[in-house]
C-alpha cells in the first residue's frame, strides 16, 4: 500500500513536470543562405530573436500554443526581411499573393487563406477561418471579403511591396537567386497542446493564381497532440505531392519513428531523391524539437523551458 502511494506520488510529479514544459521553434525560410550572401546577417538574427521573445513570453506565462504561433507569425509578417506579409516576393505579374495556414493539435481544427492580396496579416485571417467558420481554406476575394467582415486590417497590395523586393523581382527576371524565406512557427504549451502555422508570399515569379504548400494542411503545416507540430518551407510543389507535414506525423504514429528520425527521413529519403529542396521545423508532444533541410541554410531558432535558446542560419 505504502509503495503504491509512493508510486502514485512519483507519477504525479513526473506528469506535472512534463506538462510544464514548453518549446517554440521558428523558421524564416530555407534556401541559398550562406555567410557570403547574407550581408545583413545581424538583422536576421535580431528579428528571429525578437520573434522567439514574443512566443516565449506567451508560453512562459501559461498562454496557449495557438496564440504563440499566431503572434510570432504576425511579427514575422510585419518584418520586411522575410517572404511573408510586408516584403513578400512578387509574382510574375509584379504583385504580392499571400498564403497562410494554422492548425491546433488539440482538436485538429485548421484554417487557411490562399492567394490573398490585401489582408495585412494572413495568419490571423487563417486563424479566423479556423475559429469562426466551418471551413478550412478560403481563397482570394472570398478570403478578403471574410477578413474585412471580421474587422481584420485590409491594405493595398503596394503595402507589401518593398523597394528591395521590387529590385529583386527585376533582377530575378535575369535569373538572380533570392534567399528570402517563408516564415513558420511550431509550439508546445505547458498544457500539452501543440500548434503549427506557416505564412508566405510563395515562390518568386510564380504564376498568377499559383498556390504552394504553406496553406495546405498536411503539406506545409500540421499539428496533432498525439505526435507533433510541423511547419515547412521550400519548393512547395514537392511538399504538396508528398504530404510532407502529415508524413512526419504518420511516420511517428504508424512507424514509431522519433521526431529527428522522421524529419530526417522525409528530407533525405523522400524530398532529396526527387530533387525537392527545403526544410522543416517540428516539435513533438514531449517538447523535443527538430529541424532539417537540404538547402545551404535555413533561418531558424528555438527556445524552451529547459533554458535552451539557439538561433542558426547556415548548415
Ligand atoms: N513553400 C513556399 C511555397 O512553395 C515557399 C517557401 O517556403 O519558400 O509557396
Amino acid at each position: 500500500m505504502h509503495r503504491l502511494v509512493l508510486i502514485a506520488f512519483y507519477l504525479q510529479i513526473t506528469l506535472s513536470n512534463m506538462a510544464q514544459s514548453y518549446c517554440i521553434v521558428i523558421h524564416g525560410g530555407a534556401g541559398n543562405i550562406t555567410p557570403e550572401n547574407t550581408p545583413d546577417e545581424q538583422l536576421y538574427i535580431k528579428a528571429l530573436d525578437s520573434a522567439l521573445f514574443i512566443g516565449e513570453e506567451i508560453l512562459n506565462k501559461g498562454g496557449n500554443s495557438i496564440d504563440a504561433v499566431e503572434k510570432v507569425i504576425r511579427f514575422l509578417e510585419d518584418c520586411h526581411l522575410f517572404n511573408a506579409g510586408k516584403g513578400a516576393v512578387l509574382t510574375e505579374k509584379g504583385k504580392v499573393e499571400l498564403d497562410a495556414s494554422i492548425m491546433n493539435g488539440e482538436n485538429l481544427m485548421a484554417g487557411a487563406v490562399a492567394g490573398v492580396t490585401n489582408i495585412k496579416n494572413p495568419i490571423t485571417a487563417a486563424r479566423f477561418v479556423m475559429e469562426k467558420t466551418s471551413h478550412v481554406l478560403l481563397v482570394r476575394e472570398g478570403a478578403s471579403a471574410f477578413a474585412k467582415a471580421q474587422g481584420l486590417e485590409i491594405v493595398s497590395n503596394d503595402y507589401f511591396i518593398t523597394k528591395e523586393s521590387k529590385e529583386k523581382y527585376l533582377k530575378y527576371k535575369y535569373k538572380e537567386k533570392d534567399n528570402k524565406g517563408t516564415v513558420g512557427c511550431v509550439a508546445l504549451d505547458i498544457h500539452g497542446n501543440l500548434a503549427a502555422g506557416t505564412s508566405t508570399g510563395g515562390m518568386m515569379m510564380k504564376k498568377y493564381g499559383r498556390v504552394g504548400d504553406s496553406p495546405i494542411i498536411g503539406a506545409g503545416t500540421y499539428a496533432n497532440n498525439k505526435t507533433c507540430a510541423v511547419s515547412c518551407t521550400g519548393h512547395g510543389e514537392y511538399f504538396i505531392r508528398n504530404s510532407i507535414a502529415f508524413h512526419i506525423h504518420a511516420l511517428i504514429i504508424y512507424k514509431n519513428l522519433n521526431l529527428p528520425e522522421a524529419t530526417k527521413f522525409v528530407i533525405d529519403s523522400v524530398l532529396t531523391p526527387q530533387k525537392g529542396t527545403g526544410g522543416i521545423i517540428a516539435v513533438d508532444k514531449f517538447g523535443n524539437y527538430a529541424w532539417h533541410f537540404n538547402t545551404q541554410g535555413m533561418f531558424r531558432g528555438v527556445v524552451n523551458s529547459k533554458g535552451e535558446k539557439r538561433i542558426e542560419l547556415y548548415k
